[in-house]
């Protein structure tokens, strides 16, 4: 096996110096997903801005006319009332504020804040505005003048203004007042406005400008097998939440890089616990709540297994991490299925590509479906089915939940948008979306 160095994919060595010249450069700050790590896995996308003939950044049609910012949806009213957090996505100064109104707008047109409702605008030191528009009643949390850090709260979801149900309407606005779109795409001027993008209809990270990736506190292949403990030597406590699933995790966390050097399944397993901690396979180090591959979240100290369709030299980071108090031994292994070398054999590298969705979403969904239905090993049969059929199991509401084929498809809300006259904002369909069964544990 040649040293890891060697097998880490091109993507993961430009990261750092791509980042080094985004923070050098005249293109400014980037943005972290403007939520709390508690709520960040509540909120999905439901309406990108418009780029044009109603075509968003990556070309698809998730937006509407005229739309200047990007809608994010929280889960109905119910999630509304939940309280969910509105946080600054960037360091800056609040140079407007508006509060008092209504909040449970349905009709596209209520009154206030020229459309925005209650909001909070914020300018950056780069000559950037972030808008956070229509906020839930009496939430908004800073004053004009106030300088505010990256993730610092500034109000809570709502649906006041010009919005048809509660989201976020978050908006980049150029030192020239001018919408411009945070995500770069095909369909969308570059660079992205994000420190992490994410994937198209997935979110952004939540990790701020400068704040650390994942540490990993050491690097495994095929047939490896640790055994340490969650909160002991090389553990951090500096990340909660990694897509997959709606946990945020507040407990410390052990961090892995794993890495083959063939196209095969990849099966990780974790046990030994006497605590419930889970499991977690992202293709980036970020840690940030992008990239995640697969998870396996059991419940109690049932032993935790996430199958990947790992490509030759990538780099994936395996994360072990728990709730408030949830601290235990464990034993992590490396399965590797074995395949064929990159470039040998053609067919099955395509095969492969093809069933890394598959497999994916079968280890979320499998995972997922265990832990609802209180099987002691979810995972082993997640992994199967999902390699097998692509993870489908429509109707199950864990399926619905972990499905990794898009939140816009898996996570639907009524009625949730801007309304016709919100300010960018022109006549156009709204993105139907309802509510998926949600659950929820601390
Ligand atoms: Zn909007």
């Amino acid at each position: 096996m040649p040293p890891l160095s060697a097998l880490l994919h091109p993507r993961r060595l430009l990261a750092p110096l791509a980042l080094l010249a985004l923070s050098t450069a005249a293109w400014g700050q980037d943005y972290a997903f403007p939520t709390s790590a508690e709520d960040y896995p509540e909120f999905y996308p439901t309406a990108y801005k418009d780029n044009g003939g109603t075509t968003d950044w990556n070309c698809g049609d998730i937006t509407y006319t005229g739309h200047g910012g990007t809608d994010l949806g929280v889960g109905s009213w119910a999630g509304m009332d939940a309280g969910r957090d509105v946080t600054a996505g960037a360091d800056g100064v609040v140079v407007a504020t508006h509060d008092g109104e209504f909040d449970r707008c349905t009709t596209a047109d209520c009154p206030g804040g020229g459309g925005y409702g209650n909001y909070v605008q914020l300018l950056h030191p780069d000559g950037k505005s972030t808008y956070y528009g229509h906020l839930r009643q009496w939430t908004v949390a800073v004053a004009v003048g106030d300088a505010v850090s990256c993730g610092q709260k500034l109000g809570e979801v709502g649906s006041s203004g010009h919005s048809t149900g509660p989201h976020l309407h978050f908006e980049v606005r150029n030192s020239a007042g001018r919408s411009e779109d945070p995500f770069d795409g095909p369909c969308s001027a570059p660079p992205t406005y994000w420190v992490s993008q994410g994937d198209y209809a997935a979110l952004p990270g939540l990790a701020c400008e400068g704040a650390p990736a994942c540490a990993p506190s050491a690097d495994l292949t095929c047939g490896a097998s640790i055994t340490t403990r969650s909160d002991g030597a090389g553990s951090t406590s500096a990340h909660a939440a990694y897509g997959c699933t709606t946990w945020a995790y507040t407990g410390a966390e052990q961090v892995y890089r794993v890495a083959t050097d063939r196209d095969e399944p990849l099966t990780l397993r974790l046990s030994g616990l006497s605590a419930d901690l889970d499991l977690y396979v992202l293709d980036r180090p970020d840690c940030d709540g992008s990239g995640c591959l697969g998870a396996s979240d059991g419940p109690d100290s049932s032993d935790e297994a996430v199958t990947i369709e790992a490509r030759a030299g990538a780099a994936y980071t395996v994360v072990i991490d728990g709730f408030e108090g949830a601290a235990s031994d464990f034993v992590l292994t490396v399965d590797c299925a074995g395949g064929w070398p990159a470039g040998l054999d053609g067919g099955d590298g395509s095969d492969s590509t093809d069933g890394t969705d598959g497999t994916s979403d079968g280890s979320g969904d499998g995972a997922s479906d265990g832990a609802t239905d209180g099987a002691a090993d979810g995972s082993g049969d997640g992994s199967g089915e999902g390699a097998a059929d692509g993870g489908g199991e429509a109707g199950s509401p864990a399926a619905d939940t972990a499905g990794g084929d898009g939140a816009l498809g898996a996570r639907k809300q009524p009625g949730v948008g801007c309304g016709p006259g919100a300010p960018l904002t022109g006549i156009g369909a709204l993105i139907g979306i309802f509510a998926a069964a949600r659950r929820r544990r601390r």
